[in-house]
């Protein structure tokens, strides 16, 4: 009888492996005698393992998701002080992560000097679009503009202009630090024009519109891009002080105390976060 059952249960292992369910192969048991000592009937069993089984590949599809997305490091809502920057009000970046401006196909910009939270505020905002089944991709812009140029030597444009079109939400991080050549700044056009109520954009830019110019290098382009940009889109500005300088003050204010609060955070934080606001050179 024992060795019947082991042969069954092989058997079963067989079958749930042609059949590609991981998660049922590698539960069934636990849950068959969960289910024996419950009395749990056979269509309840059945439940509880179709449930993991969906459970476990929800997991795994959001965890690739946010594998491809690229984000450059992770960042929260919760983790974000939004009583230190008043002029973001967080029921509407609360909003903005039920994701509903990505089903809409808006563009989000959130303006403001650097070190005042834009891309912290973009990357919390693109992790929750993960977690809700959207495909997202990061970029920074001059990233994005190098792999164009690339691209477009290498005679594979039209490829990597396909993979952007699959996006739900293309994030370019950084409009305005490095402005673009000429050639640069036409291809990030061809980006935004193509995405154009098919893929929501999230900018970032600590660029007031007036200066647009000096990054896209003409007023046609700069014209065109903000027309697209600006017709279906919220505008967030990050108004304020940087948030690393008003620490860094609080920290020479109370050194014990920040001393400890630094000690937390560098182990959340990426190795060049520091770099960013000096490589800029606006
Ligand atoms: P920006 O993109 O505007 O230059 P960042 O988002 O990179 O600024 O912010 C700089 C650093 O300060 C990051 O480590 C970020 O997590 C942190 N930061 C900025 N604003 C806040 C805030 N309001 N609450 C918590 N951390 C913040
Ligand atoms: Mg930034």
């Amino acid at each position: 009888m024992k060795q019947l059952e082991s042969k069954s249960v092989v058997l079963l292992h067989h079958h749930l492996k042609a059949l590609r369910l991981p998660t049922i192969t590698a539960e069934c048991e636990k849950i068959a005698r969960r289910a024996a000592a419950d009395n749990v009937d056979h269509l309840s069993y059945l439940l509880q393992l179709t449930e993991a089984e969906l459970l476990e590949r929800e997991r795994k599809a959001a965890e690739r998701r946010l594998k491809s997305a690229r984000l450059p490091t992770l960042k929260s809502l919760e983790s974000f002080d939004f009583a230190a920057r008043p002029s973001v009000n967080k029921m509407m970046i609360a909003e903005l992560a039920r994701c509903e401006f990505i089903d809409k196909r808006e563009n989000i910009l959130f303006v403001g000097n650097p070190g005042t939270g834009k891309t912290h505020l973009a990357i919390a905002l693109a992790a929750a679009a993960c977690a809700k089944s959207y495909h997202v991709r990061f970029f920074r812009v001059t990233e994005l503009v190098t792999h164009l140029i690339e691209a477009r030597d290498e005679r594979s444009l039209l490829g990597l202009k396909g993979r952007l079109a699959k996006l739900d939400l293309l994030v370019l991080d950084e409009l305005g630090y490095v402005p673009a050549s000429k050639v640069g700044a036409e291809l990030l056009f061809d980006v935004i024009s193509t995405a154009y109520e098919r893929t929501s954009l999230m900018i970032t830019t600590n660029l007031p519109f007036e200066s647009w110019n000096e990054v896209l290098g003409s007023e046609r382009l700069t014209g065109a891009t903000l027309d697209r940009l600006t017709h279906r889109c919220q505008i967030i500005e990050t108004k304020g002080e940087s948030y690393r300088l008003r620490d860094a003050k609080a920290r020479i204010r109370t050194p014990h105390a920040a001393a400890a609060k630094g000690s937390e955070e560098t182990s959340t934080e990426e190795p060049d976060a520091g770099l960013e606001g000096g490589s800029a050179t606006r």
